[in-house]
């Protein structure tokens, strides 16, 4: 068996994206390679309901638990499923423009700002006890709308918040890919892959 790309790796017998942006919501805009334009990408590895609710485990999203009754739930309802599929699948095109701020991101942002509401309109407050006595915490419920939800509530965040102003495009060439770089010194999404094949073309320019 050949070895996999440094930036990708095997989860649950599906090849994924190795979580690279410091943020689950840049890194679910990186589960497609080649963003310079809305066509068919280069590189696509969300590929169903169940690759995105595996995907979302494996970031840390979702317990296994979930993941498992989630992957339960769209078996037995896989038209809802592909539908909220096809759903996330627009949710991360919009807000990949709204982020790089491309032309026609005015009604990407519309978009993106209604999927947000929707989900956020949809948490409960529920109360938490510990050991100083009460809390509460924000809960989405576990039906087949949660790994988009909970991608949206998070995106809400990081617009609203102050690592919206650290979001980077990689430098790389048809890379695409985004990443958090809070001390303003990060170029590559992985210096294994976009920083490496730069470093091999200067070197090339050098000594031809
Ligand atoms: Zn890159």
């Amino acid at each position: 068996m050949s070895a996999l790309p440094s930036h990708l790796e095997l989860v649950q017998g599906i090849v994924l994206p190795k979580p690279v942006g410091a943020d689950p919501v840049l890194d679910f805009l990186n589960t497609r390679a080649d963003w310079s334009g809305r066509g068919p990408a280069r590189s696509e590895w969300l590929t169903g309901y169940e690759t995105l609710v595996i995907w979302s485990g494996h970031v840390g999203l979702l317990p296994d638990a979930t993941v498992f009754r989630l992957i339960e739930q769209a078996s037995a309802h896989p038209t809802d499923a592909s539908r909220r599929f096809e759903a996330a699948l627009a949710f991360r095109a919009d807000l990949y423009d709204v982020l790089t701020d491309t032309s026609g991101s005015a009604a990407a942002f519309e978009r993106v700002a209604r999927v947000i509401e929707r989900a956020a309109g949809r948490r409960q407050l529920t109360a938490l006890s510990n050991l100083h006595g009460v809390g509460a915490t924000w809960e989405l419920a576990e039906d087949l709308n949660l790994p988009l939800d909970q991608l949206a509530v998070l995106a809400g965040d990081l617009l609203t918040g102050p690592q919206r102003a650290q979001v980077r495009l990689c430098a790389g060439d048809a890379c695409g890919w985004l990443f958090l770089d809070p001390r303003g010194r990060r170029r590559w999404c992985s210096m294994a892959t976009c920083g490496n094949r730069s470093k091999v073309r200067a070197h090339a320019a050098r000594t031809r």
